[in-house]
């Protein structure tokens, strides 16, 4: 091995304990036998409104990361047709709400990642296919890949399994669906409330930083 190649060295602590988890928008309904549901405010009506709108219309960037990409062919096709789910793939960025780690990320492929993400609208998402993004799976000792996808992107849904099969990928988007319509998938929102924190780590471990700096 080159003697100049060096594991990058393991970024800072970990997450920071920011809204996550969200309180799920008020069900009155638990608050005892006593208390009668309350109607909820137009604000909050609006907010399920949009959330079950949200749900229901995932658009998912195509961009296979790993060797977990190979399951979303099938999932794609007429044997699970993610579409009569109400979930679609795009060709970019710009175009996508959902974004899939489908595997290990080198670092040189976790810089596009990242690009990718912060060029997606809000509010978005991801889901993280594998071990490899939980704890660098069969690469946790890799000199060049990362073990913890959650240090680097805020993940709404991980599937685990290596590597997760179709049947696993459609629970994994029912429960995203799910959290979206509570309010409670909210990662991006957490990624900008701590963007130092996640600059920081970011730039720890990708030594050639020259992406340009994210302005909301
Ligand atoms: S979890 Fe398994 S299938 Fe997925 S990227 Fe890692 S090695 Fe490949």
């Amino acid at each position: 091995m080159d003697d100049k190649i060096v594991k990058p060295e393991p970024p800072l602590g970990g997450p920071p304990q920011g809204s996550r988890p969200h309180a799920p928008v008020g069900d009155g309904c638990f608050l005892g036998e006593e208390m009668k549901p309350q109607a909820p405010s137009y604000k909050e009506a609006l907010a399920r409104i949009k959330n079950w709108f949200r749900a229901n219309s995932l658009w998912v960037m195509a961009y296979g990361t790993g060797c977990g990409a190979i399951e979303l062919r099938p999932l794609a096709t007429a044997r699970f047709d993610m579409e009569r789910l109400g979930i679609a793939m795009r060709p970019t960025p710009r175009q996508s709400n959902v974004l899939i780690v489908s595997g290990y990320l080198a670092v040189k492929s976790l810089k596009r990642v990242i690009r990718s993400y912060e060029q997606m609208p809000s509010p978005k998402w991801i889901v993280a296919l594998g071990s490899c993004t939980i704890n660098g799976g069969m690469y946790w000792d890799s000199y060049n890949t990362i073990n913890r996808l959650d240090l680097y992107l805020p993940v709404d849904v991980y599937i685990n399994g290596c590597m997760p099969r179709p049947e696993a990928l459609v629970a994994g988007f029912q429960e995203l669906m799910r959290r979206i319509k509570k309010g409670e998938a909210d990662g991006w929102r957490h990624y900008m409330e701590n963007l130092d924190w996640y600059k920081e780590n970011q730039k720890k471990i990708i030594t050639d930083w020259d992406l340009p700096e994210y302005n909301w």
